[in-house]
């Protein structure tokens, strides 16, 4: 047997597994941020589509975003404007984490859940995917 051919069998294997993995999220894409900084402020200008595909209250949304950035929030038709200048690459991490902890099943990794009011500082997260119910801490 050659040398070098469990190197290039890992290599097979290496790229043989890329598509896999690619497959298993394919149903669903956290959505990337479409903002612009105007000013003082950054606009982002995809907001209620963001929130159509999290499908949660847009006021929800915006109100953990205002928390993260420190700084007021307020939403305008498809739009949503926060007072702060926002990089969009800092915007699209704090989405992307707003969608693992209160949107993506923890078990599933699917995006079909919903919230459902518990005590006070908590929701319950109910996936419709798989059944898993876990709590988690108000946004
Ligand atoms: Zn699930």
């Amino acid at each position: 047997m050659p040398q070098g051919y469990d190197y290039e069998r890992l290599l097979d294997r290496a790229f043989a597994s890329v598509p896999e993995l690619a497959n298993e999220n394919v149903d669903f894409k956290i959505p990337q941020v479409d903002s612009i900084v105007q000013g003082s402020k950054t606009i982002l200008r995809n907001f209620s589509q963001i929130a159509d595909v999290a499908r949660r209250n847009p006021a929800d949304i915006a109100k953990y975003l205002s928390k993260e950035f420190a700084a007021p929030a307020s939403t305008d038709d498809q739009k949503l404007t926060i007072n702060a200048r926002v990089q969009q690459q800092v915007l699209n991490e704090r989405i992307k984490k707003y969608f693992e902890v209160y949107v993506v099943c923890r078990e599933c990794h699917k995006p079909d859940t919903h919230i459902e009011e518990t005590s006070r500082g908590y929701v319950t997260l109910v996936c419709e995917a798989c059944g898993a119910r876990y709590t988690i801490k108000r946004s």
